[in-house]
């Protein structure tokens, strides 16, 4: 159980993996995550599952920089994963909109580095169910970036990084503040990256009047909001994240 079928770098540092584990993949939803153990007294990784393969698989981005993705980033195919729990919290507000909803409903992802993993499965969803949103997708630099093919196939795709080695130059705000002055409207925009990253986008949503939803990255311990590690205060009341 839980051994690693397949495993590729996709850039610096960062690595996919598929991992058997068709229960989580029968009804893992975009935006759900579970937690990894690569051993009994291993620490445990909250990770997004990234994509599935429903009676098979599910897939996994990570990028290796603490001592325990190091650790995972050393596993090879045919390893297995002490524990695979999942899958665990709430699935994208995205997914419950109806087929007929979506057909005018335009989103833009923006998605900080590591971030458009997170980002990918939503879009994915998007795509399948008739819908092509915009994604603005950023890095320091081209070697830190991933799934730019993949997301051109189901979005409209604009690439930014920090030094101009791939798309326009600048950070991810200066493309969307770009588009928002074209103006170009959006019913929602969904950020996923560094608090720092999503504050900005938000202030940004804020000016421009358009609803914005952040990937709040808390603290994680059971992963199911039991222990109340993940907490955060949002408008003076207590959320999970
Ligand atoms: P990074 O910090 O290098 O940022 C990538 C891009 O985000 C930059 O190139 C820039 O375009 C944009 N960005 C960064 N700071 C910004 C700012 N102040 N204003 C506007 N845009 C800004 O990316 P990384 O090194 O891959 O780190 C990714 C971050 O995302 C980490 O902090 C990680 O913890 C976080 N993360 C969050 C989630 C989540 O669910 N929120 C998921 C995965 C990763």
């Amino acid at each position: 159980m839980y051994s690693i079928i397949r495993k590729r770098k996709l850039a610096e540092d960062t690595y996919l993996m598929e991992i058997e584990a068709p229960r989580i993949a029968k009804s893992a939803l975009p935006g759900q995550f579970v937690i990894v153990k690569t051993t009994e007294r291993g620490e445990r990784i909250p990770l997004t599952i990234v994509d599935y393969d429903r009676d098979k698989c599910i897939t996994l981005i990570f990028k290796a920089i603490g001592l325990s993705t190091r650790e995972m980033a050393s596993m090879g195919e045919g390893d297995s994963f002490k524990d695979v729990v999942g899958p665990l919290g709430r699935a994208s507000n995205l997914v419950s909109l109806t087929d007929n909803e979506l057909a005018d409903y335009r989103v833009a992802f923006v998605a900080g580095g590591i971030g458009i993993a997170p980002v990918y499965p939503q879009v994915k969803w998007l795509y399948e169910h008739g819908n092509r949103p915009d994604v603005i997708a950023g890095a320091k630099t081209k070697s830190l970036l991933f799934y730019t093919d993949e997301l051109q196939k189901m979005s409209d795709l604009h690439v930014v990084t920090d030094d101009e080695s791939y798309g326009m130059k600048g950070m991810v705000t200066d493309c969307l503040r770009n588009i928002l002055e074209n103006g170009v409207r959006y019913d929602e925009i969904v950020a996923v990256g560094s608090m720092i990253m999503m504050k900005f986008v938000v202030e940004l949503a804020r000016e421009f009047s358009i609803p914005c939803t952040v990937s709040l990255n808390s603290l994680m311990v059971d992963g199911t909001g039991m222990c109340g590690a993940c907490r955060v205060t949002i408008g003076g009341k207590t959320k999970f994240k």
